[in-house]
Protein backbone atom coordinates (compact mmCIF):
# COMPACT_ATOMS: atom_id res chain seq x y z
CA UNK A 1 0.00 0.00 0.00
CA UNK A 2 1.44 3.42 -0.88
CA UNK A 3 2.52 5.95 2.04
CA UNK A 4 0.39 8.63 2.76
CA UNK A 5 2.50 11.88 3.85
CA UNK A 6 1.38 15.29 3.56
CA UNK A 7 3.82 17.94 2.28
CA UNK A 8 2.88 21.22 4.40
CA UNK A 9 2.66 23.31 1.30
CA UNK A 10 0.48 25.10 -1.01
CA UNK A 11 3.29 26.23 -3.49
CA UNK A 12 2.50 23.97 -7.10
CA UNK A 13 6.27 24.27 -8.38
CA UNK A 14 7.45 22.62 -4.60
CA UNK A 15 4.63 20.03 -5.44
CA UNK A 16 5.49 19.27 -8.96
CA UNK A 17 9.08 19.00 -7.57
CA UNK A 18 8.97 17.02 -5.05
CA UNK A 19 6.05 14.58 -6.71
CA UNK A 20 8.71 14.22 -9.61
CA UNK A 21 11.94 12.76 -7.52
CA UNK A 22 9.41 11.11 -5.20
CA UNK A 23 8.03 9.27 -8.45
CA UNK A 24 5.05 7.09 -7.37
CA UNK A 25 5.88 5.29 -4.75
CA UNK A 26 4.21 7.68 -2.33
CA UNK A 27 0.97 9.32 -2.16
CA UNK A 28 1.52 12.95 -1.47
CA UNK A 29 -0.72 15.42 -0.20
CA UNK A 30 -0.82 19.13 -0.21
CA UNK A 31 -2.55 21.44 2.38
CA UNK A 32 -5.34 21.92 -0.07
CA UNK A 33 -6.05 18.12 -0.46
CA UNK A 34 -6.62 18.16 3.53
CA UNK A 35 -8.27 21.02 3.17
CA UNK A 36 -6.16 22.91 5.44
CA UNK A 37 -5.88 26.92 4.54
CA UNK A 38 -4.32 28.27 7.44
CA UNK A 39 -0.97 30.23 6.89
CA UNK A 40 1.48 27.52 9.43
CA UNK A 41 3.65 30.78 11.14
CA UNK A 42 7.02 30.83 10.19
CA UNK A 43 8.67 32.14 13.02
CA UNK A 44 11.76 30.77 14.32
CA UNK A 45 15.04 32.23 13.85
CA UNK A 46 16.80 28.74 11.40
CA UNK A 47 15.50 27.06 8.35
CA UNK A 48 15.52 24.34 10.63
CA UNK A 49 13.17 25.68 13.04
CA UNK A 50 10.86 26.94 10.59
CA UNK A 51 10.50 23.20 8.67
CA UNK A 52 9.90 21.92 11.84
CA UNK A 53 7.28 24.44 12.99
CA UNK A 54 4.92 23.79 9.78
CA UNK A 55 5.42 19.62 10.08
CA UNK A 56 4.81 19.89 13.62
CA UNK A 57 1.35 22.25 12.79
CA UNK A 58 0.21 19.23 10.73
CA UNK A 59 0.95 16.27 13.05
CA UNK A 60 -0.70 18.02 15.87
CA UNK A 61 -3.77 19.25 14.36
CA UNK A 62 -4.84 16.71 11.71
CA UNK A 63 -2.90 13.64 13.02
CA UNK A 64 -1.22 13.03 10.07
CA UNK A 65 2.41 12.23 9.05
CA UNK A 66 3.77 15.05 7.38
CA UNK A 67 6.96 16.92 5.87
CA UNK A 68 7.74 20.51 5.54
CA UNK A 69 11.20 22.29 3.75
CA UNK A 70 12.46 25.56 4.49
CA UNK A 71 14.98 27.15 1.96
CA UNK A 72 16.89 29.84 1.86
CA UNK A 73 19.58 31.77 -0.21
CA UNK A 74 22.78 31.88 1.65
CA UNK A 75 25.33 34.47 -0.35
CA UNK A 76 28.54 34.16 1.67
CA UNK A 77 29.98 38.35 1.11
CA UNK A 78 26.43 39.28 2.81
CA UNK A 79 26.46 37.29 5.82
CA UNK A 80 24.43 34.39 4.36
CA UNK A 81 21.95 37.05 3.93
CA UNK A 82 18.77 36.70 2.94
CA UNK A 83 18.42 32.69 4.30
CA UNK A 84 15.28 33.13 6.31
CA UNK A 85 14.29 36.33 4.64
CA UNK A 86 14.66 34.76 1.79
CA UNK A 87 10.87 34.65 0.43
CA UNK A 88 10.32 38.40 1.57
CA UNK A 89 13.78 40.27 1.27
CA UNK A 90 12.49 43.23 -0.20
CA UNK A 91 9.37 43.27 1.39
CA UNK A 92 6.42 41.80 2.49
CA UNK A 93 5.00 40.98 -0.79
CA UNK A 94 7.37 38.65 -1.70
CA UNK A 95 8.09 39.69 -4.88
CA UNK A 96 10.86 37.15 -6.91
CA UNK A 97 11.73 40.40 -9.26
CA UNK A 98 12.63 42.90 -6.27
CA UNK A 99 14.21 40.25 -3.90
CA UNK A 100 16.83 39.48 -6.80
CA UNK A 101 17.28 43.39 -7.74
CA UNK A 102 17.92 43.61 -3.75
CA UNK A 103 20.35 40.88 -3.99
CA UNK A 104 22.15 42.35 -7.12
CA UNK A 105 21.96 45.76 -5.60
CA UNK A 106 23.79 44.23 -2.44
CA UNK A 107 26.23 42.48 -4.09
CA UNK A 108 27.40 45.31 -6.73
CA UNK A 109 31.12 45.78 -6.73
CA UNK A 110 31.98 42.79 -4.53
CA UNK A 111 34.29 40.09 -5.95
CA UNK A 112 33.07 37.53 -4.13
CA UNK A 113 29.63 36.51 -5.74
CA UNK A 114 29.86 32.85 -3.71
CA UNK A 115 26.22 31.04 -2.88
CA UNK A 116 24.47 28.30 -1.47
CA UNK A 117 20.80 27.58 -1.65
CA UNK A 118 20.11 25.30 1.94
CA UNK A 119 17.06 23.33 2.32
CA UNK A 120 15.85 22.21 5.80
CA UNK A 121 13.16 18.85 5.55
CA UNK A 122 11.58 18.29 8.65
CA UNK A 123 9.44 15.10 8.72
CA UNK A 124 6.85 13.92 11.93
CA UNK A 125 5.98 10.49 11.42
CA UNK A 126 4.46 8.89 13.98
CA UNK A 127 5.12 11.90 16.56
CA UNK A 128 9.25 11.07 15.69
CA UNK A 129 10.82 14.30 14.37
CA UNK A 130 13.86 13.62 11.94
CA UNK A 131 15.69 16.10 9.92
CA UNK A 132 17.36 16.07 6.67
CA UNK A 133 19.66 18.83 4.51
CA UNK A 134 20.35 19.79 1.02
CA UNK A 135 22.90 21.83 -0.48
CA UNK A 136 23.58 23.35 -3.94
CA UNK A 137 26.42 25.92 -3.70
CA UNK A 138 27.01 28.18 -6.67
CA UNK A 139 27.31 31.62 -7.71
CA UNK A 140 25.44 34.83 -7.83
CA UNK A 141 25.93 36.20 -11.67
CA UNK A 142 25.47 39.88 -12.38
CA UNK A 143 22.02 39.80 -13.74
CA UNK A 144 19.31 37.39 -14.67
CA UNK A 145 18.99 34.51 -16.92
CA UNK A 146 16.49 32.59 -18.21
CA UNK A 147 12.99 31.90 -17.86
CA UNK A 148 11.94 28.23 -16.14
CA UNK A 149 12.00 27.94 -12.28
CA UNK A 150 11.05 30.57 -9.55
CA UNK A 151 12.26 32.93 -7.09
CA UNK A 152 16.41 33.11 -7.45
CA UNK A 153 16.59 30.73 -10.24
CA UNK A 154 17.86 33.43 -12.62
CA UNK A 155 20.32 35.11 -10.72
CA UNK A 156 22.07 31.68 -9.18
CA UNK A 157 24.64 29.28 -11.67
CA UNK A 158 25.23 26.22 -9.66
CA UNK A 159 29.25 25.24 -9.63
CA UNK A 160 29.74 22.85 -12.19
CA UNK A 161 27.22 24.45 -15.43
CA UNK A 162 27.56 27.76 -17.45
CA UNK A 163 23.75 28.26 -16.77
CA UNK A 164 21.65 29.49 -14.51
CA UNK A 165 19.17 27.23 -12.57
CA UNK A 166 16.37 29.30 -14.67
CA UNK A 167 18.24 28.23 -17.76
CA UNK A 168 18.48 24.94 -17.21
CA UNK A 169 15.47 23.84 -16.52
CA UNK A 170 13.18 21.59 -14.12
CA UNK A 171 14.27 18.44 -15.62
CA UNK A 172 18.14 19.31 -14.63
CA UNK A 173 17.85 21.45 -11.88
CA UNK A 174 15.31 18.67 -10.48
CA UNK A 175 18.48 16.27 -10.11
CA UNK A 176 20.85 18.72 -8.58
CA UNK A 177 18.62 21.35 -6.74
CA UNK A 178 19.32 21.85 -2.63
CA UNK A 179 15.69 20.54 -2.22
CA UNK A 180 16.27 17.35 -4.65
CA UNK A 181 18.90 16.34 -2.62
CA UNK A 182 16.89 17.03 0.85
CA UNK A 183 14.14 14.80 -0.77
CA UNK A 184 16.36 12.32 -1.94
CA UNK A 185 17.50 11.77 1.74
CA UNK A 186 13.97 11.69 2.61
CA UNK A 187 12.90 8.84 0.15
CA UNK A 188 16.39 7.33 1.30
CA UNK A 189 14.91 7.42 5.06
CA UNK A 190 11.77 5.29 3.75
CA UNK A 191 13.20 2.95 1.33
P1 LIG B 1 10.72 28.22 0.72
O1 LIG B 1 11.13 27.99 2.12
O2 LIG B 1 10.92 27.01 -0.12
O3 LIG B 1 9.35 28.81 0.59
O4 LIG B 1 11.71 29.24 0.10
C1 LIG B 1 11.84 30.56 0.56
C2 LIG B 1 12.26 31.43 -0.58
O5 LIG B 1 13.55 31.01 -1.05
C3 LIG B 1 11.37 31.37 -1.81
O6 LIG B 1 10.32 32.30 -1.71
C4 LIG B 1 12.31 31.74 -2.92
O7 LIG B 1 12.49 33.14 -2.97
C5 LIG B 1 13.61 31.11 -2.46
N1 LIG B 1 13.77 29.76 -3.04
C6 LIG B 1 13.49 28.57 -2.47
N2 LIG B 1 13.77 27.56 -3.29
C7 LIG B 1 14.22 28.12 -4.43
C8 LIG B 1 14.66 27.58 -5.67
O8 LIG B 1 14.68 26.37 -5.92
N3 LIG B 1 15.05 28.47 -6.59
C9 LIG B 1 15.04 29.81 -6.38
N4 LIG B 1 14.63 30.36 -5.26
C10 LIG B 1 14.22 29.52 -4.28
Amino acid sequence: MKRKLVFATNNQHKLEEVSQILGNKIELLSLKDINCDVDIPETADTLEGNALLKAQYIYNNYGLNAFADDTGLEIEALNNEPGIYSARYAGEDKNSKANMLKVLQNLKGKTNRKAQFRTAISLILNGEEYLFEGIVKGQIIEEERGGAGFGYDPIFMPDGYDKTFAELGNDIKNTISHRALAIKKLCEFFY
